[in-house]
């Protein structure tokens, strides 16, 4: 940090105090995560120097030889972290590898068939303010109003109707576990193309606490940096019948240069995901998603689908007559993180909704519990009854931060 202060003590500055804000603040934004100091420091290291243009074995540029130890080293980990057959590890984002499989798999004007964002889809499957939007058709699916899940007899539906060159499943926000087998088939049935995008439930999915997609749906795309604990990124697995059109939709078709300290950290990320304590991470995630979501309910709150399967809950307020934007606001007065989130059937706008959205993937870092969840259910419970009683909120705040100071973001 001293060459940085020297440099620029703006920016210094600035990182500590987010540092501090990290610290002294319970994050429950459910795509957010706390890496390990070894993969802070992969991140931060002389790899960022170089240009390594191409894949390992092939690349454009002279002096590649570390950089390609590097990459293969990320490829064949992320290959025995999932059972997949190819990797590319290059994707800057998981927006990024969607747009790299749509590339690969799609003309301009083609149809995709994918979930709704207000349902707990997500931006690059084909909202109209994304490319997704402007440069595919797209026909979506929701949730069945009443039991508030995916209704796949519904989606083969609209499938056999609408005939999509590509359907796209997984969400941003689905409490839910997701039948990957299902979603292929009903692409198998209409001569479509699947691509998965476990981005939230890539760490679940490693661990085979959710049921996988890799090698069950024709490509799968992940972001690193949500239940994997690793450097913001993303990644692509398909079947070597895929892997050529992948490549060459990610280099040179999407991106130029691969970000080499990134990938670097990548590595160390699947490396930390292959050892058993990473499962009990994420077990320990679920866990704690289960206890917080009885909190929530014990305080008459209601879930959307009822509960959760996963590592995130979505708080439906309608009957609370607050919005979600107010929710989150108070909430994070008393140094609660959260999102407030669109729910199915959403009356409001997107700045506005109805919902809240809550994980316990970076809480579960820090290493706290079911006794934890229990206690921020109540916290959340309270406010939420008294949104603008600011001497309540003060006081939980200091005992958010009390409980924070109780679990370092790095103890050593
Ligand atoms: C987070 C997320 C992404 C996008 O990741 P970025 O790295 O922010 O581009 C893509 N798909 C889903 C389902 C996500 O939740």
């Amino acid at each position: 940090m001293s060459y940085l202060a020297d440099t620029d003590p703006e920016i210094a500055s600035i990182i500590h105090k987010e540092f501090e804000r990290q610290r002294d603040g319970l994050e429950l934004i459910a795509s957010e995560n706390l890496v390990s100091r070894a993969v802070l420091e992969a991140m931060g290291s002389i790899m960022t120097n170089k240009y390594a243009e191409g894949y390992p074995g092939k690349r454009y540029y002279g002096g590649c030889e570390f950089h390609d130890m590097a990459e293969n080293l990320a490829r064949d980990r992320l290959k025995a972290l999932f059972g997949a057959e190819h990797a590319n590890v290059q994707p800057h984002s998981g927006t990024q590898a969607n747009m790299a499989v749509y590339f690969a798999t799609m003309k301009l004007g083609d149809l995709m068939l994918s979930m709704k964002l207000s349902q707990g889809g997500h931006l690059s499957h084909g909202s109209p303010v994304s490319f997704t939007g402007q440069f595919y058709r797209v026909s979506q699916y929701g949730v069945d109003p009443r039991t508030e899940t995916i209704d796949y007899g519904a989606v083969e539906e609209i499938a056999r109707k609408e005939r999509p060159t590509m359907i796209v499943c997984g969400a941003s926000a689905y409490p839910r576990t997701i039948d990957f087998r299902a979603f292929q088939e009903i692409a198998d049935g209409v001569d479509a193309y699947c691509m998965a995008d476990i981005a939230h439930i890539a760490g679940l999915v490693a661990t085979g606490l959710h049921p996988t997609s890799v090698g069950v749906t024709d490509f799968t795309t992940t972001t690193t940096h949500k239940t994997l604990r690793g450097p913001r990124g993303g990644a692509i697995m398909c079947n070597t019948e895929y892997a050529a059109m992948v490549d060459k939709a990610v280099f040179p078709g999407m991106q130029g240069g691969p970000l080499m300290h990134t990938i670097a950290a990548k590595a160390v990320c699947f490396k930390e995901a292959l050892r058993p304590s990473f499962k009990e991470y994420n077990r320990q995630i679920i866990k704690n998603a289960r206890a917080m979501a009885e909190s929530l309910m014990e305080q008459g709150l209601r879930l959307v689908s009822g509960g959760t399967d996963n590592h995130l809950i979505l708080i439906d307020l309608t009957d609370r007559g607050i919005t979600g934007l107010e929710a989150e606001q108070a909430l994070g007065r008393a140094h609660i993180t959260v999102n407030k989130n669109t729910i199915p059937n959403e009356q409001r706008s997107p700045f506005v909704t109805s919902g809240l959205r809550v994980g316990t993937p970076a809480v579960t870092s820090r290493g706290m519990k079911e006794e934890e969840m229990h206690q921020i259910g109540e916290y959340i419970g309270k406010i939420l009854k008294d949104i603008h009683n600011e001497p309540l909120i003060r006081k939980i705040g200091e005992d958010v931060r009390s409980m924070a100071a109780r679990f370092p973001l790095y103890p050593d």
